[in-house]
C-alpha cells in the first residue's frame, strides 16, 4: 500500500515544481518548503518526478 507524499524538508529547495504537477491541489508552501494534506493526496506520484532535489517521495509501505 502507498502513502501519502512526503517532504523532506532538508532536501526542499522551495521551487514549487511539485505544486505545479499536482492534479489535486494537495500541496502548498509554507516558509518556501511544500506541505503535503494528506488528506488531497491521492499518490499519483507527479510531485516525486517533478521534483529536482528527490525532497519528495511517495512511498512504498
Ligand atoms: S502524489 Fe500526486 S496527489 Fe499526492 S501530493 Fe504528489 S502530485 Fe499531489
Ligand atoms: S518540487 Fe521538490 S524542491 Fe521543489 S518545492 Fe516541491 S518538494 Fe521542494
Amino acid at each position: 500500500m502507498t502513502v501519502p507524499a512526503k517532504v523532506d524538508r532538508d532536501l526542499c529547495v522551495g521551487c514549487e515544481s511539485c505544486v505545479d504537477v499536482c492534479t489535486q491541489e494537495a500541496i502548498a508552501m509554507e516558509d518556501q518548503i511544500a506541505v503535503v494534506d494528506n488528506s488531497k493526496c491521492e499518490e499519483c506520484k507527479l510531485c516525486q518526478e517533478a521534483c529536482p532535489s528527490g525532497a519528495i517521495a511517495v512511498e512504498e509501505k
